[in-house]
């Protein structure tokens, strides 16, 4: 894999054909350039670039894997604050570009680029628990800046927003019509509310802009790669079932979640973007359960002979999740198609063999 982290060349003229304002853009742009103020990357020869922000993290390298099969570039931009090299270190690939940036400040490619999947954020409860600023700079500052890129470039824009868009839901399942029922200032807020005024910024730009977006509403989904200490409920359960620890289930369990494999998610992200459909669309696998069952199913796959023991709920913890994916099977044509039982098997094999790995 090369690191192209090149501030270098502009292709682009500077010269005429454009009105003195956009010039004077243009001088300005070159200025910060010049002083290393903002990052400009120079690409290869081939059609279909595509950015991927937050593309080493576990959805976003996944999806630089299926964006590589189907032809496209790919330029991966992470400033790792929670996602890692090492999810990205298998692709050789002189249709990959590795790109470590922080996409709350500007970025400017002297190539066209078509498609720009925006996924960066801190996604786990912990993490954006401990990264509260961060999580609110990425989905409103880096948001603006990758939808402004989009705009310059007259690239495809697809936010990765979320079910907490809905906070802790009054209605189940939740179909995308559905406003949610959010606490703007409890501390899942900085997550929920991020997400929100993303979604609001994208639809702006969509209709005053007229640009071509796209909101996926992504629901709890799993699969190797999660970060094994990223709080969340798969990789706690199977690494505490793994290890022969105690599983931790929060509350009394009878919360609930529908859980979804990495491959099926990725596919619907994939078609989404190449669909015409401007609206929000819930991917998401709809076989819900309660946190308690699932604590079961963990043992059960694994063979543990782990103990559940009940610690506290976390506060504002949605008591119901379960998405409504009537509009991905009409406008998409998609829906899940791998089970609990295999997702849960690959990814336990997935974390047996890093826990064996570092031993
Ligand atoms: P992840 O933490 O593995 O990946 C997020 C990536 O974004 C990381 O690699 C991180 O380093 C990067 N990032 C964060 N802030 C950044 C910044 N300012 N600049 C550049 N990179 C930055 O999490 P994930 O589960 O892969 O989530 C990816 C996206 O999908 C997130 O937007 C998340 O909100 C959304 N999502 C995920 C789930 C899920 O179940 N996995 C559910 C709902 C929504
Ligand atoms: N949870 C749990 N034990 C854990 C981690 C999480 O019982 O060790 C619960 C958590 O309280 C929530 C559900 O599992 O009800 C899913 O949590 P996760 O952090 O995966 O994501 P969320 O769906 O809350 O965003």
């Amino acid at each position: 894999m090369q690191n192209n982290r090149v501030i270098g060349i502009i292709r682009r003229s500077i010269v005429p054909r454009k009105s003195p304002g956009r010039i004077y853009l243009e001088y300005i742009r070159l200025y910060l350039i010049y002083n290393k103020k903002v990052t400009q990357i120079k690409l290869g020869n081939y059609d279909m670039k595509t950015i991927v922000t937050g593309g080493a993290g576990f959805l976003g390298s996944h999806l630089c894997d299926l964006l590589l099969e189907n032809g496209h570039e790919v330029i991966c931009i992470d400033n790792l604050v929670t996602g890692d090299t090492r999810n990205i270190e298998h692709i050789d690939s002189d249709r990959f570009t590795y790109l470590q940036h922080d996409v709350t400040k500007p970025l400017y490619f002297g190539d066209r680029i078509n498609y720009i999947f925006h996924l960066a954020s801190p996604a786990s409860p912990i993490d954006y628990l401990d990264l509260p600023i961060q999580t609110l700079k990425v989905g409103a500052i880096g948001t603006y800046n990758m939808l402004g890129l989009a705009k310059e470039q007259g690239a495809r824009f697809l936010l990765a927003s979320t079910s907490e868009v809905y906070g802790d839901p009054l209605v189940n399942p939740q179909p995308e019509s559905y406003w949610g029922n959010v606490n703007p200032i409890g501390p899942r807020g900085v997550y929920d509310e991020a997400k929100r005024y993303a979604e609001a910024i994208t639809m702006a730009y969509h209709r005053y802009h007229n640009m071509d977006t796209r909101i996926v509403r992504i629901f709890n989904t799993y699969g190797p790669r999660m970060r094994a200490g990223d709080g969340r409920v798969v990789p706690n359960f199977i690494n505490q079932a793994l290890r022969g620890e105690d599983i931790t289930v929060y509350g009394d369990g009878k919360q609930t979640r529908s859980f979804c494999y990495v491959s099926d998610l990725v596919d619907g992200i994939y078609r989404l973007m190449m669909s015409d459909y401007a609206e929000p669309v819930n991917i998401g696998n709809p076989d819900e359960m309660s946190v308690l069952e699932f604590a079961k199913r963990v043992i059960e796959v694994t063979g543990s002979d782990s103990m559940v023991v009940f610690e506290e709920l976390p506060v504002d913890d949605p008591k119901v999740r379960r998405p409504d994916i009537s509009r991905a099977k009409e406008v998409l044509g998609w829906e899940p198609v791998v089970g609990l039982g295999d997702g849960l098997r690959e990814t336990v094999g997935y974390f047996r063999k890093c826990q064996m790995n570092r031993a």
